[in-house]
């Protein structure tokens, strides 16, 4: 698909706007709507698969939600269901090879990222012993998450245990492989009575070992999912500050970002996880939103990364691999009059804000 290009007058427009704010910008963080953001709690760590950091130890950009890993066997769960398989199979991912994803890797961290959350958990065919290797070649700090994807690509358990024994299955398996967050947890357009189970189970692991969580809700930009899965979450008691709705940059019908502004005040956070994609439509409404946001005193609320797993660009392929936000997508928020401040709140802050957790007392 055909990326819309942010029109240069639009963008004009838009800085002219934050020029003639004054002093304090149009997109300042200065806003009477803004909501009081908790800061990081004493004691609290970021959880990579190598060891406990604390958050100021961690330098360079956060990325929350990318992807380092999957099995052969994520491709075969998500091919559709009648589509015809090729003739001669064709060759196997870059992500499933951890020379090739550290090479990206190292690539990317001369652009300044410093931290990664993988996406995937065992569903996925996630190997956690090629994140460890990629984090121990590399020097990335690497998050591990786990739990459960989607009705598609779920394992017999989720329909067969009761809610109380996938719990007690996640906290121990989130000890035992030190996820430092639960994530990517998705539904379908039409969310399947086992997602509401697991939605239901992942709101109470993330109470028991307050772990964050970041979800998926579907590619096609879907408003009402997304409120569905906060009602979820509000009704089971969590507190919102662990909760990221992702992928609310792919919703294209909103353009005043209502679902999204829903979610903040719900003390949720707000994941534009899919923005930069060379190959991907839109990132003009994408950068819109945003600014809606900002206006609205929100920054505080908003997550960006890529969700990046794409072999054409990556950069072996001459694309911006896993710098894709901070090389691709950063400038056109500077180009519409996004200050740098913020910016820095958006790749640094609030990632640390959202990954930093009080591990419970054991
Ligand atoms: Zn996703």
């Amino acid at each position: 698909m055909a990326d819309r290009k942010f029109s240069r007058r639009e963008a004009l427009g838009l800085f002219a706007g934050a020029v003639g704010a004054g002093a304090a910008g149009r997109w300042s963080t200065a806003s009477l709507m803004a909501q009081t953001p908790g800061a990081i709690p004493a004691g609290a760590i970021i959880r990579t698969i190598l060891k406990d950091v604390p958050p100021s130890a961690i330098n360079g950009h956060l990325l929350f939600h990318e992807h380092l890993s999957f099995g052969a066997v994520f491709f075969e769960k998500m091919r559709p269901a009648n589509a015809p398989r090729p003739a001669t199979p064709p060759p196997p991912s870059y992500i499933e090879s951890p020379e090739r994803v550290i090479e990206e890797v190292k690539a990317s961290m001369q652009q300044g990222i410093g931290l990664i959350v993988d996406g995937g958990h065992a569903d996925m065919g996630t190997n956690y012993e090629h994140l460890k290797l990629i984090s121990e070649r590399t020097g990335l700090h690497v998050i591990a998450s786990g739990g459960y994807y989607l009705q598609t690509t779920y394992p017999p358990e989720v329909a067969t245990q009761s809610e109380e024994q996938l719990v007690d299955g996640l906290v121990r398996d989130a000890a035992r492989q030190r996820w430092g967050a639960f994530g990517e947890i998705g539904s379908s357009p039409t969310m399947t009575n086992d997602e509401r189970k697991v939605f239901r189970v992942m709101a109470q692991a993330v109470k028991r070992t307050n772990l964050p969580l970041y979800s998926h809700t579907p590619h096609s930009g879907c408003k009402g999912c997304a409120i569905e899965q906060l009602d979820i979450f509000t009704k089971a008691g969590v507190d919102m500050n662990k909760i990221c709705i992702g992928h609310l940059s792919d919703i294209f019908d909103d353009p005043n970002a209502d679902t999204h502004k829903t979610i903040a005040r719900a003390g949720g956070w707000l994941g534009f996880d899919t923005v930069g994609h060379r190959l991907g439509p839109g990132d003009s409404v994408k950068v819109g939103m945003i600014l809606k946001l900002i206006e609205a005193g929100f920054e505080d609320r908003i997550l960006l990364a890529s969700d990046f797993a794409s072999e054409p660009e990556t950069k072996a392929n001459g694309g911006a691999g896993y710098s894709t936000v901070s090389t691709v997508f950063l400038p056109k928020l500077k180009y519409a009059g996004v200050k740098d401040a913020t910016i820095t709140k958006m790749m640094v802050d609030n990632p640390k804000r959202f990954l930093a957790f009080v591990p419970p007392k054991a």
